[in-house]
């Protein structure tokens, strides 16, 4: 009779715990999986996908206003909020069928309830169950920070904002990261007064400040109230059902919605893992080394909760190679340099590599080229944002560091030149590439 119930028990079902058992599971291992929520996890179910379509969806209000100025008669267009909402939700249901299908196929055992480490090898469900497992991962993705002021509670977090009975009249984002940008994008094109507050000076901290300062600019002209280095002090419900954000000496805002955007929290709340001696750090994530090991030595954590870098992507590769290194006698870390990031605001933003500040720091012969230009569909719809592509070169070697880019599909369009920045190519030989015309890409091309 084996030792253990599995070889390894799987706390979270998102994309680095659903990657992780498939993955071990292939390599031989007998694998259980739980999830109090859904099967698929925060960017399946209440995050990238639904939140891309959205993006998608409220698009549409500048494209038909667009579609005039090339002849277009679209007068009559209505826009029905459940319509979008209820077919963004089926298709998440879709989606998540095919992670359980995924799962059931891989032969591995999904229990959808609530589990918690009852010690280094085993787990207690929440219906009373214990199961012992030779390996431990914990996968429990973040959860939507809310700010420790009184009526807090009064606003939504993103777990809420996909399920609108309707859409609000007017919107108050509080952050300016990526989900604040990225809801401030679309409440924006689907008729919401938005105003977009944060607690700082500065939108998007993590990416160049250049390109930050365009969204900037383009997001007021389009009517979204950035309110920098607003305290949030309160919230209270008026007489009228109306919401007061109360921002002290920045002053109050009358509005029907609170979105908290302020940040994810690793979730490990209850989880039995400072009983189990699992080291967390200061902000409750779970420490581990570049081999997703904890402090205890049958238990392994990876992705959000880990807090190093919250993204589906490295979530999804730090769950592949756990499991092959700890089931396919495949040792393997992984390489966080150069990973490209977006935000789907309106328009977009992308980079990879270092922004410009950080960029002078590393390298002292750091050359700069800029490519700031109206798209041309932009031309002929008679809309005035600019687009501007950056891109940072090491003078001394020639290769390309970084690259930033604000405008139509630079997600896009970045991730295919992040392969040459991971690749470091050089300023030479992204000149040495023919332009592709005309494109706004060609633009990486014609920097000079
Ligand atoms: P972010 O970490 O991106 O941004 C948090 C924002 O909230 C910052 O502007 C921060 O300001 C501000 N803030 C923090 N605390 C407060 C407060 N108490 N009051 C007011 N403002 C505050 O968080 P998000 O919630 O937008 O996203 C969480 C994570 O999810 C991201 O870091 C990202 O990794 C991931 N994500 C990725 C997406 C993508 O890849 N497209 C999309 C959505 C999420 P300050 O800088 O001044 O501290």
């Amino acid at each position: 009779m084996a030792e253990f119930d599995y070889d390894l028990f799987v706390i979270g079902a998102g994309s680095g715990g659903v990657r992780a058992s498939r993955i071990a599971a292939s390599h031989g291992a007998k694998v259980a999986v739980a999830e109090e929520f859904r099967v698929g996890g925060t960017c399946v179910i209440r995050g990238c996908v639904p939140k891309k379509l959205l993006v998608y969806g409220s698009h549409f209000a500048e494209d038909l206003a667009d579609a005039r100025r090339f002849g277009w008669d679209t007068s009559g267009a209505t826009f029905d909020w459940p319509t979008l909402r209820d077919n963004v939700a089926a298709e998440v249901d879709r989606l998540e069928g095919l992670y359980g299908q995924t799962l059931g196929n891989a032969k591995v055992e999904v229990f959808r309830e609530r589990a918690v480490v009852a010690g280094p090898n085993m787990v207690q469900l929440a219906s009373g169950r214990t199961i012992t497992a030779a390996n431990i991962l914990i996968a429990t993705g973040a959860w939507p920070g809310q700010p420790p002021i009184p009526g807090a509670e009064l606003g939504i977090t993103s777990n809420e904002v996909f399920h609108l009975p309707a859409l609000p009249r007017r919107a108050v984002i509080a952050g300016a990261g990526y989900i604040a940008n990225e809801f401030a994008g679309i409440f924006n094109e689907l008729g919401v007064e938005v105003t977009l507050a944060t607690r700082g000076d500065k939108m998007l901290r993590s990416y160049d400040q250049e390109i930050v300062g365009k969204l900037l600019d383009i997001s007021r002209h389009k009517g979204i109230d950035v309110r920098l280095n607003f305290p949030f002090r309160a919230v209270t419900r008026q007489a009228d059902g109306s919401l007061l954000v109360d921002g002290g000496d920045a002053g109050p805002i009358e509005t029907d919605l609170v979105l908290w955007a302020i940040g994810r929290v690793p979730n490990t709340k209850g989880l039995g893992l400072e009983a189990a001696g699992i080291a967390l750090d200061g902000e409750g994530a779970v420490v581990v080394d570049a081999y997703n090991r904890t402090n205890v030595p049958s238990i392994y954590a990876v992705g959000d909760v880990t807090n190093r870098v919250q993204l589906t992507p490295v979530a999804i590769r730090e769950g592949h190679a756990f499991a092959d290194t700890v089931f396919g006698n495949n040792p393997r870390t992984i390489d966080y340099s150069a990973i490209p990031t977006a935000v789907f605001s309106n328009p977009p933003i992308a980079g990879v590599g270092p922004t410009e500040d950080e960029a002078r720091a590393l390298y002292p012969e750091l050359k700069v080229y800029r490519s700031d230009f109206r798209a041309m569909k932009n031309v002929l719809a008679d809309r005035p944002e600019r687009a501007l592509y950056k891109m940072l070169v090491d003078g001394a070697t020639d290769r390309v560091v970084g690259l930033h880019l604000i405008g139509p599909d630079s997600a896009e369009i970045l991730q295919a030149a992040a392969i040459a920045v991971k690749a470091g190519l050089t300023k030479a030989q992204f000149d040495d590439t023919v332009a592709l015309h005309p494109s706004m890409a060609e633009e990486l091309v014609l920097m000079r």
